[in-house]
């Protein structure tokens, strides 16, 4: 027994059977890159990748520090970094890390690294933007791009990508597929001119689900891996990943006219029992979920969260609930409970995930 007792349970078979899941939407040969940015999407990155790292071809990670931490876990698959800084370049190449590649700034200061340490062919990404504005080279760039990678073999690139803006959303399927179809032309003619095809890839979760004809040699999946496949159809097929437990600290009997917690924001109206849960909003529960938009489950019965939500506490209405101090809490243990939570709070699931703070204790089940 460990001396937390708020945790965060992350679901091992969960994010098999999810992977798999997505797998089997795929050709055999088209390679998995499993995103695991953001601590795997608030969960805990390493245990994540030593799940899966057998059966995927490739991680990708945000930042050079992400990357780091999976590589001193001995995490041994390529390692795409998304989102590299220039000062971060020495520590990326010495963790063996792969460079996604996205302006002449960055690109030039990595063949300039690239020179002068030498590397050889060292793998990097090269990634442009067909829409979502965000990060990547324009298509016009391309014959630059040639240029500069045809004066050096210090690096090879490994793919070729781009990012779709909106996947999930199928009224934007007319965009979705112009970004489809010119990341496509402009792959063609990087093929033409560099005299090697990488790999290429631009499908997301959403991607995978709606665009499955476009997963050319590789998918990036991140969030569906966690249980959503950010459709009712699609997340009902998947597995939660996520559960988060607590247990009830005090219970305290108040009395009509008798208020619960800061700025007496819930007043008793009749003889109200409550009860007190070590989890609050620097854990990442939203002071959106007071004044009951929120709910926990206590034996298996809802608990609307009542006044504000504290940094480290909340306060839950179990006066119809058969209780005591030290029962378990469930804060969520499904996707649709996330969903309630994300849609109370005016976000997505994503967000609710990644903003579980690291003060959660990570456990992950086998
Ligand atoms: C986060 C991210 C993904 C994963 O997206 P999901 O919708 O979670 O599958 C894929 N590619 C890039 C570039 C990303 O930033």
């Amino acid at each position: 027994m460990n001396n937390h007792v708020t945790v965060l349970e992350i679901d091992s078979n969960g994010l098999l059977h999810n992977l798999n899941y997505f797998k089997q939407k795929l050709q055999p040969t088209t390679k998995f890159l499993a995103v695991v940015k953001a601590f795997g999407y608030g969960s805990e990155a390493v245990e994540v990748a030593k799940i899966v790292q057998e059966k995927v071809d490739y991680f990708a990670v945000a930042y050079t520090d992400e990357g780091i931490a999976l590589r001193e876990a001995g995490i041994k698959t390529p390692i795409l970094v998304l989102h590299p800084q220039i000062p971060n370049i020495p520590l990326l190449v010495q963790h063996g890390l792969e460079p996604n590649l996205y302006s002449f700034k960055i690109f030039d200061a990595f063949l300039k690294y690239a020179d002068e340490a030498p590397l050889m062919n060292y793998p990097v990404h090269i990634k442009f933007n067909t829409g979502l504005n965000r990060l990547g080279f324009w298509h016009t760039d391309v014959p630059t791009i040639i240029a500069e990678l045809k004066q050096s073999n210090n690096v090879k690139v490994q793919s070729i990508f781009s990012h779709l803006a909106a996947s999930e959303d199928l009224s934007e399927q007319e965009f979705t597929v112009n970004q489809i179809n010119n990341f496509a032309y402009t792959v063609k003619q990087m093929y033409e001119h560099l005299g090697y095809e990488p790999m290429i890839h631009i499908l997301n979760t959403s991607g995978v689900v709606n665009y499955t004809k476009a997963q050319f040699d590789m998918v990036r999946v991140g969030v569906g891996l966690y249980g959503f496949g950010n459709s009712e159809q699609e997340t009902a097929q998947l597995k939660n990943t996520h559960t988060l437990k607590s247990i009830i600290s005090q219970i305290h009997i108040i009395q009509p006219g008798e208020t619960v917690g800061y700025n007496r924001a819930f007043v008793a109206s009749k003889e109200t029992k409550s009860a007190t849960i070590p989890i609050g909003h620097a854990d990442g529960i939203s002071r959106r979920l007071g004044k009951k938009n929120g709910f926990v489950f206590i034996n298996n019965q809802p608990a609307p969260i009542i006044g504000n939500v504290c940094m480290d506490m909340i306060m839950v209405d179990v006066t119809k609930i058969d209780c005591k101090e030290g029962d378990e809490v469930i804060v969520f243990n499904h996707q649709q409970h996330i969903e309630y939570m994300a849609h109370k709070c005016e976000t997505i699931p994503y967000e609710i995930l990644t903003g579980l703070s690291q003060r959660i204790k990570r456990l992950v089940k086998r």
